[in-house]
Parts: structure tokens; C-alpha cells; sequence
């Protein structure tokens, strides 16, 4: 016998695949050009050049052996040094490579971090609309996945609810911003509220509440908005950092966990991470790309290409009367479905070939996430379809 709960897990595809999965049925029948496809969140900026090069230097002038070994089990010393130096650098701290621990990614860095501090009876927080994976990494951790309600008007945070949901079972808070799916980025003053908030809740319950930082997209902002760095604000937060987006690195996983000094019991922290990474087997992370992305630290795929994007897309969608929040960072947008359902109106958007997923995973019924990370051409192209969409909600369907 198997466990029903992994089965489970295993056996039901995510609404993201379906949709995906569809798109590559319908291409194969009408072309791929005209199949808008926007429900991936893969980027399709090119990594850039200094990746390649990295990695050209790593396999041509290193040690054939050793460039493949092993490393610790955390991670390479160097390169967690070299991080902490490029963090260092960057936001005036004094992160120490002792406290960094390389991830497969930020899924890992992730489960991880939440297995570290959360376990059995204990209480996760997240805010809606959420990244789907959270429910499975808290529930992995045997604790619950508390969500609160989605802020509609702006999605930064709803406070009351946050209030309401938070007790003394609250072990962690998971964050995400720049956010998937709103592409919102909270502000500072949302950031500050939360950290005093959590401060007095940890004084009042006796025990710390993390802070989980989940950031992949800490780079790609518009506008010169500023994302405030959490640990700058509350000292117990564990940063779950990813270069898949930034460098346009998904397939390779490689990211990290950082337990920032100044977090109370730092040692012990870091050391319940080394203990989760090996209860889960995420030890090791891919060598090669640890050492190649010690080489681009602070470098980026070209981002600009979502940038257009981005404005592309948002003012055709303003103008065909759709609503949604206006998107500083990442690459999604999240617009309020044209019916109350999200899924039917995925489903009439299907029949135009523009394919995006409903806003009910993320814990956020009524919307749909669109994924903009594709070719500009292809946005364009899907304009007409767009506008015939908002126009078809507004006149009526012709009956099929
Ligand atoms: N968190 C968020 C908000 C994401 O959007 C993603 C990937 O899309 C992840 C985590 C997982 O990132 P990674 O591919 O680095 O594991």
C-alpha cells in the first residue's frame, strides 16, 4: 500500500498543468501561434551571457573531479561566502556564509525553512491569494496552512483578518513579494505594520513567530519601486531566496535559505535548517550551478522585456474594460474574472484560445492569474482575442 496522502498528491494534476497541457493538444490542431498561452510562470528572457560563460569557465579551467563533487551538505563555503559578501554589499549587514544554506531552489528553501520551525499542531499563515505549494509544504510539515482573506482593493494585507487568525499555534508567516499572482509589492509601510504587529504578538504569546520570505522575484520590479528587505525590519525572518526568475535559471534549482544574524537563537535556527534539509534530502544542491551562480552574483536576465510587456498588456486590458491591479513587479497579472465564476470564465476564454488559471488556487476565487513572461509577439497577436472576450461578456453570447 501506498500513502493515500502522497498518492493523492501525485495522482491529481494542478489546474496550471491542465490548462498547459491543453495548450499543447490545441497547438498541435490550430498551430501554435494562435494559442495564446499565458498560464506558465517560465521565464522567457535568456539567461544572461555571464551564465553561459560561468559555466563555460567552470567545466573548461576547473578540476574535472571536483567541479562535479560533492559539496557540504549546505553548500559550497565559498560560494555561501561570496553571497554573503554580494548581501552584505548590498543592504549594509553583517550575513555570515555560516548561516546560509544552498537550496534546489525555492520550493526547497521553502519546505525547509517551514520543517524547521513548524511541525506537528502548529500553524502556518498565509496571505490569499497565496503560491499554490504552500498548503502542500505546511501540511508535509504535519502543521496547518492558515489563510487570510485577500485585501481586493490593492491586495497588500488585510490587518483585521491577519489579527483575528493569528494565536498562540501560529509558528511562522509566509510572505511573497513581489507576489505571485498580482505582481503587487508590498509597500513599506504594509511591510512595517506587519513586522510591529508580529513583535507584539511574539511578546504576548512567549515564543517567536518567523517570518518566511519567499522571494524569487526580489529583482524584477518596474517603476523603481523599492521591496523592502524584511530582515532590515524583524529579526527573526528566514529568507527563501531563488534564482530561477532572476537569472532565468528554473530547470537548474539552485537558491538558498538565509538565517540573518541578529535572529534570536541564530545557531539553533541554522541548525534546525541543516536538520530539515537532510530529513527531506535536500542536501548538496546542483554543485556546478553553485559555483556558477558565485560568479553572477548581482547580474539579471535582460528584465526590461517584462517591463514592456507588462505595459503592453496592462493598458490593452484597462482599455477593454477588464480590472486589475496595477502590477509593479514580477510577471503576472491578476485581473477579476468578467463572471463570478473564474473558472467558467477561463473556460469561455478557452473557446477565444487565450489560456490563463483561475484565481481558486491561490485561495482567491473570482480572478484569474495571467502569466506575461512570454514572447511580446504573442501578446500582441492575443490582443483581438482579448478585447472580442470583453466585448462578448458586454453584448452577449451568440448561442453555439
Ligand atoms: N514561490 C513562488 C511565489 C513562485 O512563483 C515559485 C515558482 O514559480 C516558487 C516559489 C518556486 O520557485 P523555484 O522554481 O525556485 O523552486
Amino acid at each position: 500500500m501506498v500513502s493515500q496522502k502522497m498518492y493523492e498528491l501525485g495522482s491529481k494534476r494542478s489546474v496550471i498543468r491542465e490548462i498547459f497541457e491543453f495548450g499543447k493538444k490545441r497547438a498541435a490542431e490550430i498551430g501554435a501561434d494562435n494559442v495564446y498561452d499565458f498560464s506558465l510562470g517560465n521565464p522567457s528572457a535568456p539567461a544572461p551571457e555571464s551564465v553561459k560563460q560561468a559555466l563555460l569557465d567552470l567545466l573548461t579551467q576547473e578540476d574535472s573531479v571536483s567541479v562535479h563533487s560533492y559539496t557540504s551538505a549546505q553548500g559550497d563555503p565559498e560560494v555561501r561566502q561570496a553571497i554573503a559578501d554580494y548581501l552584505n554589499g548590498l543592504y549594509g549587514t553583517d550575513y555570515r556564509a555560516d548561516r546560509l544554506y544552498m537550496t534546489v531552489g525555492a520550493a526547497a528553501s521553502l519546505s525547509v525553512s517551514i520543517k524547521a520551525v513548524a511541525g506537528t499542531g502548529d500553524e502556518v499563515i498565509a496571505f490569499a491569494p497565496f503560491f499554490t505549494e504552500y498548503k502542500v509544504f505546511v501540511e508535509a510539515a504535519g502543521a496547518s496552512l492558515v489563510v487570510v482573506p485577500p485585501k481586493r482593493d490593492d491586495f497588500q494585507i488585510e490587518f483585521a483578518d491577519f489579527e483575528r487568525l493569528i494565536n498562540e499555534k501560529t509558528k511562522a508567516v509566509l510572505v511573497n513579494s513581489p507576489n505571485n499572482p498580482t505582481g503587487v509589492v508590498y509597500s513599506e509601510e504594509t511591510v512595517v505594520k506587519l513586522c510591529e504587529l508580529l513583535k507584539a504578538k511574539e511578546q504576548e504569546y512567549g515564543h517567536a513567530i518567523y517570518l518566511i520570505t519567499d522571494e524569487p522575484y526580489r529583482e524584477i520590479v518596474y517603476d523603481g519601486v523599492d521591496v523592502p528587505f524584511f530582515p532590515l525590519y524583524y529579526a527573526n525572518t528566514l529568507v527563501c531566496y531563488s534564482y530561477s526568475k532572476s537569472l532565468s535559471v528554473p530547470g537548474e534549482r539552485i537558491g538558498y535559505v538565509l538565517v540573518p544574524n541578529g535572529m534570536e537563537d541564530a545557531d539553533k535556527v541554522y541548525a534546525a535548517i541543516c536538520g530539515a534539509g537532510r530529513a527531506l534530502g535536500y542536501v548538496c544542491a546542483p554543485s556546478l550551478f553553485q559555483k556558477a551562480i558565485a560568479k553572477c552574483l548581482g547580474e539579471t536576465a535582460d528584465l526590461s522585456v517584462y517591463k514592456e510587456n507588462r505595459d503592453l498588456l496592462y493598458q490593452a486590458l484597462k482599455e477593454y474594460g477588464y480590472e486589475c491591479v496595477y502590477p509593479q513587479g514580477a510577471f503576472y497579472l491578476f485581473v477579476k474574472a468578467l463572471e463570478e465564476d473564474a473558472n467558467a470564465f477561463c473556460a469561455r476564454a478557452q473557446k477565444h484560445d487565450l489560456l490563463f488559471v483561475p484565481g481558486d488556487d491561490f485561495g482567491c476565487p473570482g480572478y484569474v492569474r495571467i502569466s506575461y513572461c512570454v514572447p511580446a509577439e504573442r501578446i500582441r497577436r492575443s490582443l483581438p482575442a482579448f478585447e472580442r472576450l470583453a466585448e462578448e461578456y458586454r453584448t452577449g453570447f451568440a448561442q453555439a
